[in-house]
Protein backbone atom coordinates (compact mmCIF):
# COMPACT_ATOMS: atom_id res chain seq x y z
CA UNK A 1 0.00 0.00 0.00
CA UNK A 2 1.73 3.39 -1.23
CA UNK A 3 1.61 5.98 1.65
CA UNK A 4 -0.02 8.83 -0.24
CA UNK A 5 -3.58 7.78 0.92
CA UNK A 6 -4.69 8.88 4.12
CA UNK A 7 -5.34 6.51 6.91
CA UNK A 8 -9.31 6.02 8.12
CA UNK A 9 -11.25 5.00 10.62
CA UNK A 10 -12.20 1.96 9.71
CA UNK A 11 -16.06 1.61 7.80
CA UNK A 12 -18.39 -0.51 8.38
CA UNK A 13 -17.34 -2.95 5.30
CA UNK A 14 -13.59 -3.22 6.78
CA UNK A 15 -15.43 -3.79 10.76
CA UNK A 16 -17.15 -6.79 9.20
CA UNK A 17 -14.15 -8.41 7.45
CA UNK A 18 -11.98 -7.40 10.45
CA UNK A 19 -15.16 -9.43 12.49
CA UNK A 20 -14.97 -12.40 10.04
CA UNK A 21 -11.07 -12.47 10.38
CA UNK A 22 -11.44 -12.62 14.08
CA UNK A 23 -13.47 -15.53 14.04
CA UNK A 24 -12.21 -17.59 11.18
CA UNK A 25 -15.15 -17.79 8.46
CA UNK A 26 -12.92 -17.83 5.90
CA UNK A 27 -9.33 -18.70 7.65
CA UNK A 28 -8.26 -15.11 7.45
CA UNK A 29 -8.96 -15.09 3.40
CA UNK A 30 -10.01 -12.25 1.86
CA UNK A 31 -11.49 -12.27 -1.73
CA UNK A 32 -13.37 -9.43 -3.53
CA UNK A 33 -14.19 -8.64 -7.15
CA UNK A 34 -14.68 -5.63 -9.05
CA UNK A 35 -17.91 -7.29 -11.31
CA UNK A 36 -18.99 -4.62 -14.32
CA UNK A 37 -20.87 -4.85 -17.32
CA UNK A 38 -19.35 -4.05 -20.48
CA UNK A 39 -22.42 -2.01 -21.50
CA UNK A 40 -20.35 1.07 -21.26
CA UNK A 41 -17.12 3.12 -20.27
CA UNK A 42 -16.29 3.11 -16.55
CA UNK A 43 -17.51 6.41 -14.54
CA UNK A 44 -16.22 7.57 -11.36
CA UNK A 45 -18.72 5.65 -9.50
CA UNK A 46 -17.21 2.80 -10.46
CA UNK A 47 -13.73 4.00 -9.51
CA UNK A 48 -15.17 4.44 -5.78
CA UNK A 49 -15.67 0.69 -6.19
CA UNK A 50 -12.83 -0.18 -7.67
CA UNK A 51 -10.42 2.11 -4.98
CA UNK A 52 -12.91 -0.14 -2.59
CA UNK A 53 -12.22 -3.82 -3.85
CA UNK A 54 -8.86 -3.73 -4.74
CA UNK A 55 -7.52 -1.44 -2.24
CA UNK A 56 -9.60 -3.84 0.73
CA UNK A 57 -7.82 -6.98 -1.11
CA UNK A 58 -4.26 -5.01 -0.87
CA UNK A 59 -5.01 -3.57 2.49
CA UNK A 60 -5.71 -7.59 4.05
CA UNK A 61 -3.13 -9.44 1.33
CA UNK A 62 -6.21 -10.81 -0.29
CA UNK A 63 -7.08 -11.18 -3.79
CA UNK A 64 -9.43 -9.59 -5.88
CA UNK A 65 -10.82 -10.46 -9.46
CA UNK A 66 -12.40 -8.31 -12.48
CA UNK A 67 -15.28 -10.05 -13.96
CA UNK A 68 -16.98 -8.95 -16.69
CA UNK A 69 -20.63 -9.40 -15.73
CA UNK A 70 -21.78 -10.41 -19.42
CA UNK A 71 -25.18 -11.69 -19.75
CA UNK A 72 -26.67 -9.13 -21.59
CA UNK A 73 -25.59 -9.77 -25.10
CA UNK A 74 -27.27 -6.99 -27.30
CA UNK A 75 -25.75 -4.20 -24.89
CA UNK A 76 -22.05 -5.70 -24.67
CA UNK A 77 -19.12 -4.79 -27.15
CA UNK A 78 -15.28 -5.74 -27.29
CA UNK A 79 -14.78 -2.07 -26.88
CA UNK A 80 -16.09 -2.14 -23.22
CA UNK A 81 -14.54 -4.37 -22.19
CA UNK A 82 -11.00 -3.19 -23.33
CA UNK A 83 -11.70 0.12 -21.63
CA UNK A 84 -12.09 -1.23 -18.89
CA UNK A 85 -9.21 -3.25 -18.21
CA UNK A 86 -7.44 -0.12 -18.96
CA UNK A 87 -9.21 2.28 -17.07
CA UNK A 88 -8.69 -0.20 -13.93
CA UNK A 89 -4.87 -0.06 -14.61
CA UNK A 90 -4.72 3.64 -15.26
CA UNK A 91 -6.44 3.50 -11.58
CA UNK A 92 -3.38 1.69 -10.04
CA UNK A 93 -5.18 -1.81 -9.57
CA UNK A 94 -4.22 -5.09 -11.02
CA UNK A 95 -6.29 -8.23 -10.85
CA UNK A 96 -5.81 -11.58 -9.21
CA UNK A 97 -7.88 -13.17 -11.63
CA UNK A 98 -9.34 -12.56 -15.16
CA UNK A 99 -13.32 -13.58 -15.84
CA UNK A 100 -16.22 -13.54 -17.56
CA UNK A 101 -19.28 -14.64 -16.55
CA UNK A 102 -20.10 -16.33 -20.03
CA UNK A 103 -17.38 -18.58 -18.71
CA UNK A 104 -19.73 -20.21 -16.67
CA UNK A 105 -23.01 -20.56 -18.72
CA UNK A 106 -22.58 -24.09 -19.09
CA UNK A 107 -21.92 -24.66 -15.35
CA UNK A 108 -24.74 -22.17 -14.96
CA UNK A 109 -26.82 -24.70 -16.93
CA UNK A 110 -25.86 -27.99 -15.33
CA UNK A 111 -26.94 -26.10 -11.83
CA UNK A 112 -30.30 -25.41 -13.44
CA UNK A 113 -31.08 -28.62 -13.94
CA UNK A 114 -29.95 -29.61 -10.46
CA UNK A 115 -32.74 -27.95 -9.51
CA UNK A 116 -35.13 -28.31 -11.94
CA UNK A 117 -34.85 -32.36 -11.05
CA UNK A 118 -35.14 -31.10 -7.48
CA UNK A 119 -38.05 -29.38 -8.58
CA UNK A 120 -36.66 -26.15 -7.20
CA UNK A 121 -37.25 -24.67 -10.76
CA UNK A 122 -39.94 -24.67 -13.79
CA UNK A 123 -40.14 -24.21 -17.26
CA UNK A 124 -42.90 -21.21 -17.24
CA UNK A 125 -45.29 -20.05 -20.62
CA UNK A 126 -46.32 -17.08 -19.07
CA UNK A 127 -45.50 -14.24 -21.52
CA UNK A 128 -43.06 -11.44 -20.02
CA UNK A 129 -46.44 -9.27 -19.12
CA UNK A 130 -48.54 -12.33 -17.81
CA UNK A 131 -45.77 -12.56 -15.53
CA UNK A 132 -46.14 -8.65 -14.25
CA UNK A 133 -49.77 -8.84 -13.91
CA UNK A 134 -49.59 -12.16 -12.24
CA UNK A 135 -46.56 -11.05 -9.39
CA UNK A 136 -48.83 -9.40 -7.06
CA UNK A 137 -48.18 -6.14 -5.60
CA UNK A 138 -47.02 -4.71 -1.68
CA UNK A 139 -49.95 -5.84 0.05
CA UNK A 140 -51.32 -8.72 -2.01
CA UNK A 141 -49.46 -11.95 -2.72
CA UNK A 142 -48.74 -13.14 -6.41
CA UNK A 143 -50.43 -15.62 -8.09
CA UNK A 144 -48.97 -18.88 -8.95
CA UNK A 145 -48.24 -19.63 -12.27
CA UNK A 146 -50.08 -22.19 -14.12
CA UNK A 147 -47.15 -23.92 -14.72
CA UNK A 148 -45.59 -24.10 -11.70
CA UNK A 149 -46.39 -28.03 -10.56
CA UNK A 150 -45.21 -29.46 -14.17
CA UNK A 151 -43.29 -32.36 -13.30
CA UNK A 152 -39.75 -32.36 -13.36
CA UNK A 153 -39.13 -34.54 -16.37
CA UNK A 154 -41.42 -31.88 -18.61
CA UNK A 155 -39.52 -29.20 -17.49
CA UNK A 156 -36.27 -30.57 -18.16
CA UNK A 157 -37.11 -32.01 -21.76
CA UNK A 158 -39.09 -28.24 -22.34
CA UNK A 159 -35.79 -26.61 -20.90
CA UNK A 160 -33.38 -28.78 -23.04
CA UNK A 161 -35.65 -27.32 -26.20
CA UNK A 162 -35.23 -24.21 -25.20
CA UNK A 163 -31.32 -24.34 -25.19
CA UNK A 164 -31.43 -25.73 -28.43
CA UNK A 165 -33.55 -23.15 -29.92
CA UNK A 166 -37.36 -24.20 -30.52
CA UNK A 167 -38.60 -21.58 -29.00
CA UNK A 168 -39.45 -17.65 -30.22
CA UNK A 169 -37.66 -15.03 -28.13
CA UNK A 170 -40.11 -14.54 -25.01
CA UNK A 171 -41.62 -17.46 -25.25
CA UNK A 172 -40.97 -19.37 -22.43
CA UNK A 173 -38.71 -18.53 -19.31
CA UNK A 174 -36.79 -20.63 -16.56
CA UNK A 175 -38.38 -20.17 -13.10
CA UNK A 176 -36.95 -20.45 -9.53
CA UNK A 177 -40.32 -22.17 -7.50
CA UNK A 178 -39.60 -20.06 -4.01
CA UNK A 179 -42.82 -18.12 -2.86
CA UNK A 180 -45.51 -16.17 -4.64
CA UNK A 181 -46.71 -14.85 -1.13
CA UNK A 182 -43.00 -13.57 -0.34
CA UNK A 183 -42.97 -9.66 0.81
CA UNK A 184 -39.85 -9.84 -0.94
CA UNK A 185 -41.26 -9.57 -4.84
CA UNK A 186 -37.31 -10.77 -5.74
CA UNK A 187 -38.54 -14.06 -4.23
CA UNK A 188 -42.05 -14.66 -5.89
CA UNK A 189 -40.72 -17.15 -8.47
CA UNK A 190 -38.06 -15.04 -10.01
CA UNK A 191 -36.82 -15.57 -13.79
CA UNK A 192 -33.54 -17.86 -14.19
CA UNK A 193 -33.20 -17.93 -18.03
CA UNK A 194 -35.20 -16.01 -20.80
CA UNK A 195 -35.01 -16.54 -24.48
CA UNK A 196 -32.79 -14.92 -26.64
CA UNK A 197 -31.54 -15.09 -30.11
CA UNK A 198 -28.93 -12.88 -29.80
CA UNK A 199 -25.04 -13.37 -31.10
CA UNK A 200 -22.73 -12.78 -27.65
CA UNK A 201 -19.31 -10.92 -27.73
CA UNK A 202 -17.64 -13.91 -26.51
CA UNK A 203 -19.86 -16.99 -27.08
CA UNK A 204 -21.32 -16.12 -30.01
CA UNK A 205 -24.32 -17.97 -31.25
CA UNK A 206 -23.67 -20.55 -29.04
CA UNK A 207 -26.52 -20.04 -26.55
CA UNK A 208 -30.01 -18.69 -27.17
CA UNK A 209 -31.13 -18.61 -23.68
CA UNK A 210 -29.04 -16.41 -21.20
CA UNK A 211 -29.18 -16.26 -17.39
CA UNK A 212 -30.60 -13.45 -15.27
CA UNK A 213 -27.93 -10.89 -13.40
CA UNK A 214 -29.38 -12.74 -9.84
CA UNK A 215 -28.97 -16.17 -11.19
CA UNK A 216 -25.76 -15.79 -12.60
CA UNK A 217 -23.95 -13.21 -9.61
CA UNK A 218 -23.70 -15.15 -6.78
CA UNK A 219 -22.68 -18.30 -8.33
CA UNK A 220 -19.91 -16.64 -10.28
CA UNK A 221 -19.02 -15.03 -7.05
CA UNK A 222 -19.53 -18.78 -5.31
CA UNK A 223 -16.92 -20.12 -8.14
CA UNK A 224 -14.75 -18.09 -7.93
CA UNK A 225 -14.55 -18.12 -4.01
CA UNK A 226 -15.32 -14.99 -3.37
CA UNK A 227 -15.31 -14.07 0.77
CA UNK A 228 -17.03 -10.17 0.19
CA UNK A 229 -19.33 -9.50 -2.64
CA UNK A 230 -19.52 -5.80 -2.55
CA UNK A 231 -22.32 -3.72 -4.50
CA UNK A 232 -24.36 -1.02 -4.08
CA UNK A 233 -27.45 -0.50 -1.78
CA UNK A 234 -29.97 -1.22 -5.16
CA UNK A 235 -29.28 -5.14 -4.66
CA UNK A 236 -30.03 -4.97 -0.52
CA UNK A 237 -33.55 -6.60 -1.69
CA UNK A 238 -31.73 -9.30 -4.23
CA UNK A 239 -29.54 -10.80 -0.88
CA UNK A 240 -32.36 -12.90 0.01
CA UNK A 241 -32.22 -14.37 -3.72
CA UNK A 242 -28.35 -14.67 -3.67
CA UNK A 243 -28.60 -16.18 -0.35
CA UNK A 244 -31.41 -18.80 -1.62
CA UNK A 245 -29.62 -19.92 -5.05
CA UNK A 246 -26.48 -20.61 -2.94
CA UNK A 247 -28.11 -22.36 -0.02
CA UNK A 248 -30.30 -24.51 -2.95
CA UNK A 249 -27.08 -25.50 -4.65
CA UNK A 250 -25.19 -26.32 -1.93
CA UNK A 251 -22.04 -24.36 -2.75
CA UNK A 252 -19.42 -21.63 -1.52
CA UNK A 253 -21.56 -18.80 0.17
CA UNK A 254 -19.81 -16.08 0.12
CA UNK A 255 -21.30 -12.33 1.36
CA UNK A 256 -22.91 -10.04 0.10
CA UNK A 257 -22.38 -6.49 1.60
CA UNK A 258 -24.49 -3.10 0.27
CA UNK A 259 -22.99 0.32 0.19
CA UNK A 260 -24.34 3.89 -0.94
CA UNK A 261 -23.24 4.68 -4.55
CA UNK A 262 -21.52 7.77 -5.32
CA UNK A 263 -23.29 10.50 -6.78
CA UNK A 264 -21.86 14.15 -7.78
CA UNK A 265 -23.08 17.21 -8.29
CA UNK A 266 -23.40 18.66 -11.74
CA UNK A 267 -22.90 15.19 -13.27
CA UNK A 268 -25.18 12.12 -14.50
CA UNK A 269 -23.66 9.15 -13.42
CA UNK A 270 -25.57 6.46 -15.29
CA UNK A 271 -24.38 5.02 -18.23
CA UNK A 272 -27.55 4.81 -19.62
CA UNK A 273 -27.63 8.43 -19.60
CA UNK A 274 -23.97 8.66 -20.91
CA UNK A 275 -24.19 6.46 -23.95
CA UNK A 276 -27.23 8.82 -24.44
CA UNK A 277 -24.71 12.02 -24.32
CA UNK A 278 -22.25 10.34 -26.96
CA UNK A 279 -25.13 9.35 -29.12
CA UNK A 280 -26.90 12.31 -29.32
CA UNK A 281 -23.58 14.33 -29.70
CA UNK A 282 -23.86 16.67 -26.81
CA UNK A 283 -20.13 15.27 -25.84
CA UNK A 284 -17.92 14.17 -28.60
CA UNK A 285 -17.29 10.96 -27.51
CA UNK A 286 -17.06 8.77 -24.20
CA UNK A 287 -13.06 10.22 -23.39
CA UNK A 288 -14.87 13.63 -23.67
CA UNK A 289 -13.15 15.71 -20.88
CA UNK A 290 -16.20 16.94 -19.51
CA UNK A 291 -17.43 13.25 -19.24
CA UNK A 292 -17.52 11.97 -15.99
CA UNK A 293 -16.17 8.58 -17.45
CA UNK A 294 -12.38 7.35 -16.13
CA UNK A 295 -11.53 7.71 -19.63
CA UNK A 296 -12.90 11.39 -19.85
CA UNK A 297 -11.14 12.47 -16.35
CA UNK A 298 -7.69 10.54 -17.56
CA UNK A 299 -7.88 12.94 -20.72
CA UNK A 300 -8.68 16.36 -18.93
CA UNK A 301 -5.73 15.76 -16.83
CA UNK A 302 -6.98 14.31 -13.34
CA UNK A 303 -4.74 11.91 -11.91
CA UNK A 304 -5.04 8.48 -10.65
CA UNK A 305 -3.65 9.40 -7.15
CA UNK A 306 -5.83 12.15 -7.00
CA UNK A 307 -8.76 9.20 -8.02
CA UNK A 308 -8.04 7.34 -5.46
CA UNK A 309 -7.04 9.85 -2.27
CA UNK A 310 -10.86 11.10 -3.30
CA UNK A 311 -12.33 7.84 -2.61
CA UNK A 312 -10.56 7.05 0.55
CA UNK A 313 -11.73 10.79 1.43
CA UNK A 314 -15.66 10.10 0.47
CA UNK A 315 -15.59 6.99 2.28
CA UNK A 316 -18.40 4.09 2.12
CA UNK A 317 -21.64 4.65 4.25
CA UNK A 318 -24.82 2.61 4.23
CA UNK A 319 -26.61 6.03 2.96
CA UNK A 320 -27.51 7.53 -0.32
CA UNK A 321 -26.06 11.17 -0.72
CA UNK A 322 -24.77 13.29 -3.06
CA UNK A 323 -20.98 14.61 -3.02
CA UNK A 324 -20.37 18.03 -3.93
CA UNK A 325 -18.53 18.07 -7.09
CA UNK A 326 -16.00 20.75 -5.48
CA UNK A 327 -14.84 17.59 -3.14
CA UNK A 328 -13.56 15.90 -5.95
CA UNK A 329 -11.97 19.05 -7.86
CA UNK A 330 -9.78 19.98 -4.64
CA UNK A 331 -8.48 16.54 -4.64
CA UNK A 332 -7.22 17.29 -7.90
CA UNK A 333 -6.14 20.39 -6.95
CA UNK A 334 -4.46 19.30 -4.38
CA UNK A 335 -2.36 16.19 -6.20
CA UNK A 336 -1.86 18.65 -9.06
CA UNK A 337 -0.03 21.44 -6.53
CA UNK A 338 2.43 19.12 -5.44
CA UNK A 339 3.72 17.82 -8.67
CA UNK A 340 2.54 20.08 -11.67
CA UNK A 341 5.34 22.41 -12.95
CA UNK A 342 4.54 25.97 -12.66
CA UNK A 343 5.00 27.44 -17.07
CA UNK A 344 3.77 30.98 -18.09
CA UNK A 345 0.38 31.02 -20.41
CA UNK A 346 -1.21 34.23 -21.86
CA UNK A 347 -4.86 33.39 -22.50
CA UNK A 348 -6.74 36.51 -23.52
CA UNK A 349 -3.86 38.41 -25.31
CA UNK A 350 -2.80 41.79 -25.05
CA UNK A 351 0.54 43.48 -26.32
CA UNK A 352 2.81 45.18 -24.46
CA UNK A 353 6.02 47.20 -25.67
CA UNK A 354 8.73 48.11 -23.16
CA UNK A 355 9.40 51.47 -24.52
CA UNK A 356 12.72 51.62 -22.85
CA UNK A 357 14.04 47.85 -23.72
CA UNK A 358 16.40 47.77 -26.27
CA UNK A 359 15.47 47.02 -29.64
CA UNK A 360 16.51 43.42 -30.92
CA UNK A 361 17.69 42.42 -27.27
CA UNK A 362 16.97 38.91 -25.64
CA UNK A 363 17.49 38.06 -22.00
CA UNK A 364 17.34 34.61 -20.36
CA UNK A 365 15.41 34.64 -17.05
CA UNK A 366 15.71 32.23 -14.06
CA UNK A 367 12.35 30.67 -13.37
CA UNK A 368 11.34 27.97 -10.60
CA UNK A 369 9.37 25.65 -11.85
CA UNK A 370 7.73 24.18 -8.41
CA UNK A 371 8.47 26.44 -5.20
CA UNK A 372 5.91 23.13 -3.73
CA UNK A 373 9.34 21.03 -4.92
CA UNK A 374 12.59 22.01 -5.27
CA UNK A 375 13.63 18.69 -7.08
CA UNK A 376 11.36 20.08 -9.88
CA UNK A 377 14.43 22.93 -10.72
CA UNK A 378 14.28 25.75 -12.75
CA UNK A 379 14.20 26.97 -16.36
CA UNK A 380 14.63 29.63 -18.64
CA UNK A 381 12.24 32.17 -19.69
CA UNK A 382 13.08 34.53 -22.63
CA UNK A 383 12.80 38.15 -22.41
CA UNK A 384 12.14 40.75 -24.92
CA UNK A 385 10.66 44.08 -25.89
CA UNK A 386 7.59 42.91 -26.76
CA UNK A 387 5.75 41.07 -24.17
CA UNK A 388 2.16 39.83 -23.67
CA UNK A 389 -0.21 39.99 -20.81
CA UNK A 390 -3.63 39.24 -20.22
CA UNK A 391 -6.09 41.45 -21.41
CA UNK A 392 -7.73 41.41 -17.50
CA UNK A 393 -4.57 42.25 -16.02
CA UNK A 394 -5.33 45.88 -17.08
CA UNK A 395 -8.07 48.53 -16.47
CA UNK A 396 -8.06 51.89 -17.86
CA UNK A 397 -10.46 52.92 -14.97
CA UNK A 398 -9.44 50.47 -12.03
CA UNK A 399 -11.42 49.37 -9.42
CA UNK A 400 -10.49 49.61 -5.73
CA UNK A 401 -7.68 47.43 -4.97
CA UNK A 402 -6.57 46.68 -8.32
CA UNK A 403 -2.75 46.19 -7.92
CA UNK A 404 -1.99 45.49 -11.88
CA UNK A 405 -2.01 47.33 -14.98
CA UNK A 406 -3.09 50.22 -15.15
CA UNK A 407 -1.58 54.22 -16.41
CA UNK A 408 1.14 55.10 -14.06
CA UNK A 409 0.81 52.16 -11.58
CA UNK A 410 3.66 49.96 -11.31
CA UNK A 411 3.09 46.25 -11.03
CA UNK A 412 6.15 42.93 -11.18
CA UNK A 413 6.66 40.66 -14.39
CA UNK A 414 6.90 37.33 -12.57
CA UNK A 415 10.21 36.34 -12.56
CA UNK A 416 11.17 39.50 -14.48
CA UNK A 417 11.22 42.99 -13.58
CA UNK A 418 9.14 45.62 -12.46
CA UNK A 419 6.88 47.64 -15.47
CA UNK A 420 5.31 50.64 -15.01
CA UNK A 421 2.61 51.94 -17.67
CA UNK A 422 2.91 55.01 -19.49
CA UNK A 423 0.32 55.22 -22.52
CA UNK A 424 -2.82 53.08 -23.54
CA UNK A 425 -2.95 52.82 -27.93
CA UNK A 426 -6.66 52.36 -28.85
CA UNK A 427 -7.75 51.46 -32.30
CA UNK A 428 -9.35 54.86 -33.64
CA UNK A 429 -12.32 53.15 -34.74
CA UNK A 430 -13.88 51.46 -32.27
CA UNK A 431 -12.02 52.38 -28.92
CA UNK A 432 -10.86 48.99 -28.09
CA UNK A 433 -7.26 49.03 -26.39
CA UNK A 434 -4.82 47.37 -28.93
CA UNK A 435 -1.44 47.48 -27.12
CA UNK A 436 0.03 48.93 -23.81
CA UNK A 437 3.44 51.14 -23.58
CA UNK A 438 5.39 50.47 -20.25
CA UNK A 439 8.71 51.19 -18.84
CA UNK A 440 10.74 48.95 -16.81
CA UNK A 441 13.16 49.66 -14.41
CA UNK A 442 16.99 47.56 -15.38
CA UNK A 443 17.78 47.89 -11.24
CA UNK A 444 14.42 45.32 -10.84
CA UNK A 445 15.95 41.89 -12.43
CA UNK A 446 13.91 38.70 -10.72
CA UNK A 447 11.36 41.11 -9.08
CA UNK A 448 13.10 43.26 -6.57
CA UNK A 449 13.55 47.51 -6.13
CA UNK A 450 16.97 47.35 -4.52
CA UNK A 451 15.39 50.34 -2.93
CA UNK A 452 12.99 48.83 -1.15
CA UNK A 453 9.77 49.71 -2.87
CA UNK A 454 6.78 48.08 -2.43
CA UNK A 455 4.69 46.54 -5.59
CA UNK A 456 1.52 44.96 -5.02
CA UNK A 457 0.67 43.05 -7.89
CA UNK A 458 2.60 40.07 -9.65
CA UNK A 459 1.12 39.23 -13.16
CA UNK A 460 1.89 36.30 -16.24
CA UNK A 461 3.67 37.43 -19.37
CA UNK A 462 5.26 36.06 -22.17
CA UNK A 463 8.26 37.21 -24.74
CA UNK A 464 5.62 38.05 -27.90
CA UNK A 465 8.46 37.08 -30.19
CA UNK A 466 9.03 33.77 -28.60
CA UNK A 467 5.74 33.34 -27.47
CA UNK A 468 4.29 29.28 -28.65
CA UNK A 469 0.64 29.98 -30.27
CA UNK A 470 -1.65 27.51 -28.71
CA UNK A 471 -4.98 26.10 -28.90
CA UNK A 472 -6.59 25.97 -25.23
CA UNK A 473 -9.96 24.73 -24.39
CA UNK A 474 -11.76 25.54 -21.09
CA UNK A 475 -13.35 22.93 -19.88
CA UNK A 476 -16.41 23.45 -17.25
CA UNK A 477 -19.04 21.43 -15.75
CA UNK A 478 -21.25 19.32 -18.17
CA UNK A 479 -24.44 20.70 -16.46
CA UNK A 480 -25.66 24.46 -15.32
CA UNK A 481 -27.25 23.10 -11.91
CA UNK A 482 -25.85 21.10 -8.70
CA UNK A 483 -29.32 18.20 -9.59
CA UNK A 484 -29.38 17.75 -13.35
CA UNK A 485 -31.34 14.99 -12.66
CA UNK A 486 -34.12 17.07 -10.96
CA UNK A 487 -36.80 17.50 -13.63
CA UNK A 488 -40.80 17.84 -13.37
CA UNK A 489 -42.11 15.25 -15.45
CA UNK A 490 -42.04 15.67 -19.00
CA UNK A 491 -38.61 17.23 -18.63
CA UNK A 492 -35.92 16.67 -20.12
CA UNK A 493 -32.40 16.31 -18.07
CA UNK A 494 -30.73 17.33 -21.12
CA UNK A 495 -32.32 20.98 -20.88
CA UNK A 496 -30.03 21.49 -17.86
CA UNK A 497 -26.52 20.95 -20.34
CA UNK A 498 -24.19 23.59 -19.34
CA UNK A 499 -23.89 25.60 -23.18
CA UNK A 500 -20.85 27.04 -21.40
CA UNK A 501 -19.14 23.59 -20.24
CA UNK A 502 -16.30 23.86 -23.05
CA UNK A 503 -14.93 27.17 -24.70
CA UNK A 504 -12.36 27.34 -27.07
CA UNK A 505 -9.71 29.61 -27.20
CA UNK A 506 -7.76 29.52 -30.48
CA UNK A 507 -4.74 31.67 -29.97
CA UNK A 508 -3.30 31.69 -26.56
CA UNK A 509 0.53 32.44 -26.01
CA UNK A 510 2.64 30.15 -24.41
CA UNK A 511 6.04 29.94 -22.93
CA UNK A 512 7.79 28.33 -25.58
CA UNK A 513 9.10 25.31 -23.57
CA UNK A 514 5.46 24.21 -23.64
CA UNK A 515 6.29 23.47 -28.12
CA UNK A 516 8.08 19.98 -26.50
CA UNK A 517 5.59 19.57 -23.78
CA UNK A 518 4.23 15.38 -24.26
CA UNK A 519 0.68 14.29 -24.90
CA UNK A 520 -0.54 14.02 -21.60
CA UNK A 521 1.72 16.15 -19.47
CA UNK A 522 0.26 18.45 -17.14
CA UNK A 523 1.02 21.77 -15.78
CA UNK A 524 -0.48 24.67 -13.74
CA UNK A 525 -0.41 28.12 -16.28
CA UNK A 526 0.77 29.96 -13.37
CA UNK A 527 -2.77 32.57 -11.94
CA UNK A 528 -4.86 30.72 -14.26
CA UNK A 529 -5.46 27.10 -13.51
CA UNK A 530 -4.09 23.71 -13.96
CA UNK A 531 -4.05 22.45 -17.65
CA UNK A 532 -2.52 19.21 -19.70
CA UNK A 533 -1.75 18.13 -23.11
CA UNK A 534 -4.70 16.56 -25.04
CA UNK A 535 -4.04 13.02 -25.69
CA UNK A 536 -6.17 13.14 -29.04
CA UNK A 537 -5.78 16.15 -30.65
CA UNK A 538 -2.02 17.58 -30.04
CA UNK A 539 0.23 17.46 -32.86
CA UNK A 540 3.68 17.15 -32.43
CA UNK A 541 4.88 20.70 -31.82
CA UNK A 542 1.51 22.07 -31.64
CA UNK A 543 -0.17 21.15 -28.56
CA UNK A 544 -3.77 21.91 -27.90
CA UNK A 545 -4.24 22.33 -23.95
CA UNK A 546 -7.26 20.94 -21.91
CA UNK A 547 -7.75 22.88 -18.28
CA UNK A 548 -8.00 20.63 -15.55
CA UNK A 549 -9.17 22.69 -13.31
CA UNK A 550 -9.40 26.17 -12.23
CA UNK A 551 -7.00 27.23 -9.47
CA UNK A 552 -10.54 28.19 -7.06
CA UNK A 553 -13.31 27.00 -7.33
CA UNK A 554 -15.12 29.56 -9.37
CA UNK A 555 -18.77 28.28 -8.80
CA UNK A 556 -19.16 28.34 -5.08
CA UNK A 557 -19.02 31.91 -5.63
CA UNK A 558 -21.23 31.94 -8.03
CA UNK A 559 -24.21 30.03 -6.10
CA UNK A 560 -23.97 31.66 -3.18
CA UNK A 561 -24.16 35.33 -5.15
CA UNK A 562 -27.34 33.65 -6.89
P1 LIG B 1 -24.84 2.27 -14.04
O1 LIG B 1 -26.03 2.32 -13.14
O2 LIG B 1 -24.03 3.51 -14.08
O3 LIG B 1 -25.14 1.75 -15.40
P2 LIG B 1 -24.13 -0.25 -13.10
O4 LIG B 1 -24.28 -0.46 -11.63
O5 LIG B 1 -25.14 -0.80 -14.00
O6 LIG B 1 -23.86 1.26 -13.35
P3 LIG B 1 -22.07 -2.16 -13.43
O7 LIG B 1 -21.19 -2.32 -14.59
O8 LIG B 1 -23.09 -3.19 -13.17
O9 LIG B 1 -22.74 -0.74 -13.59
O10 LIG B 1 -21.22 -1.85 -12.12
C1 LIG B 1 -20.06 -2.52 -11.73
C2 LIG B 1 -19.85 -2.28 -10.27
O11 LIG B 1 -19.70 -0.89 -10.01
C3 LIG B 1 -21.04 -2.75 -9.47
O12 LIG B 1 -20.57 -3.45 -8.33
C4 LIG B 1 -21.76 -1.50 -9.11
O13 LIG B 1 -22.45 -1.64 -7.92
C5 LIG B 1 -20.60 -0.49 -9.01
N1 LIG B 1 -21.08 0.87 -9.27
C6 LIG B 1 -21.75 1.30 -10.34
N2 LIG B 1 -22.09 2.60 -10.22
C7 LIG B 1 -21.60 3.00 -9.02
C8 LIG B 1 -21.62 4.24 -8.30
N3 LIG B 1 -22.21 5.33 -8.79
N4 LIG B 1 -21.02 4.27 -7.09
C9 LIG B 1 -20.42 3.18 -6.60
N5 LIG B 1 -20.37 2.00 -7.21
C10 LIG B 1 -20.95 1.89 -8.40
MG1 LIG C 1 -25.64 -2.81 -14.22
Amino acid sequence: MSTEEPTRPVDFIRAIINEDNASGKHAGRVHTRFPPEPNGYLHIGHAKSICLNFGIAREYGGKCNLRFDDTNPAKEEQEYVDSIMEDVRWLGFEWDELHYASDYFQQLYDWAVKLIKEGKAYVCDLTGDQVRETRGTLSEPGKNSPFRDRKPQENLELFEQMKAGKFADGARTLRAKIDMASPNFNLRDPVMYRILHAEHHRTGNQWCIYPMYDWTHGESDSLERITHSICTLEFENHRPLYDWYVEALGIFHPQQIEFARLNLTYMVMSKRKLLELVRDKHVTGWNDPRMPTIAGIRRRGYTPEAMRAFCAEIGVSKYDGVVEINVLENAVRADLNKRAPRVQAVLHPLKVVITNYPEGQVEMLDAVNNPEDPAAGTRQLPFSRELYVEQDDFREVPPKKFYRLTVGQEVRLRWGYLIRCTDVVKDPATGEVKELHCTYDPATRGGNAPDGRKVQGTIHWVSAEHALSAEVRLYDHLFKVPAPEDVPAGVDYKTNLNPESLVTLKDCKLEPSLAQAEPGTRFQFERVGYFCVDTVDSKPGKPVFNRTVSLRDSWQKIEKKG
